[in-house]
């Protein structure tokens, strides 16, 4: 995407973003920092997430806060109280990049360990729900919230053995779907981000033989989530975009 933020993009903004350790999710925590926003790190890792701050606090930017939570433990309550502890010191949110999840196991269904569908339903799809209504009050007290899902190529066209990733990123669609039509009268645009092959841990337990130098890196996806977290996308709701137009899925060749 050729998108040429303002260097102001974000100033004032309160931004949460799950999965904020690692891949795709650190380096869009710390381009929403760079670009002037207030951060908050979701994450189940504490050192993990603490390395993530750091890099945020040398920005000199807002400084970062971290959430230290394993959502394969969400529930409907844990994430209400995660919501009321951040209402204490935040008057609003206004955005929220659900980026967190796991693969699980690239296999058939027919052996699908019924319990590696469980994880993945539970950290992609529950969790991700759970989260969104304890957290839709503080979106909607901002004038211009931003709620991000992120999907991927097979949550749009089932292929052979991605099994439950694959169903959780349809359920993951259509949670977005669903949303952006309940609030499309209100300040709250929902969207979907489709990073396609990008090089991250779970990129390469997904493709253990591929080139990694082949992909593209997060930092190169960060545009589309610029875009969709700042005012220029005011008016888009209910889309799935891809951070990589035009990449056919699969293997980097
Ligand atoms: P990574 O595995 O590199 O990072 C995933 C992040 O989610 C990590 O911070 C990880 O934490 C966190 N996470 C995983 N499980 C939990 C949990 N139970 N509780 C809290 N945090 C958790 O993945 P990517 O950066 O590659 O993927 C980010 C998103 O993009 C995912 O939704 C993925 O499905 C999607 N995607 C990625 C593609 C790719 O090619 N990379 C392609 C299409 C979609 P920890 O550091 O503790 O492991």
């Amino acid at each position: 995407m050729h998108y040429q933020p303002k260097s102001d993009l974000l100033n004032n903004r309160i931004i949460l973003v799950t999965g904020a350790s690692d891949g795709i999710g650190r380096e869009a925590a710390l381009t929403y920092a760079r670009y002037g926003a207030e951060v908050i790190l979701l994450g189940r890792n504490l050192e993990r997430l603490q390395l993530t701050e750091k890099a945020i606090n040398q920005l000199n930017k807002r400084p970062a806060h971290s959430v230290v939570f394993d959502l394969v433990q969400a529930t409907p309550e844990n994430c209400q109280h995660i919501a009321q502890q951040l209402a204490l010191q935040f008057s609003h949110l206004d955005g929220v990049l659900h980026n967190a999840g796991i693969l699980g196991e690239i296999v058939p269904l027919a052996e699908l360990d019924p319990h590696v569908w469980q994880q993945v339903m539970k950290i992609n799809v529950d969790a991700t729900f759970y989260l969104t209504q304890a957290l839709l009050p503080l979106l909607l007290k901002s004038d211009a919230g931003s709620l991000i899902f992120t999907t991927s190529s097979v949550g749009r066209t089932g292929r052979s053995g991605w099994g439950a990733y694959a169903v959780s990123k349809f359920a993951t669609e259509g949670m977005m779907q669903v949303l952006a039509d309940e609030y499309k009268n209100q300040h709250l645009r929902v969207n979907c981000i489709n990073p396609g092959g990008t090089r991250t841990k779970m990129r390469a337990s997904a493709f253990p033989e591929e080139d990694a130098n082949k992909l593209k890196t997060p930092a190169d996806l960060m545009p589309l989530y610029l875009y969709l977290m700042g005012d220029d996308s005011r008016r888009k709701t209910g889309m799935s975009f891809d951070a990589q137009p035009g990449r056919k899925p699969g293997a980097a060749e």
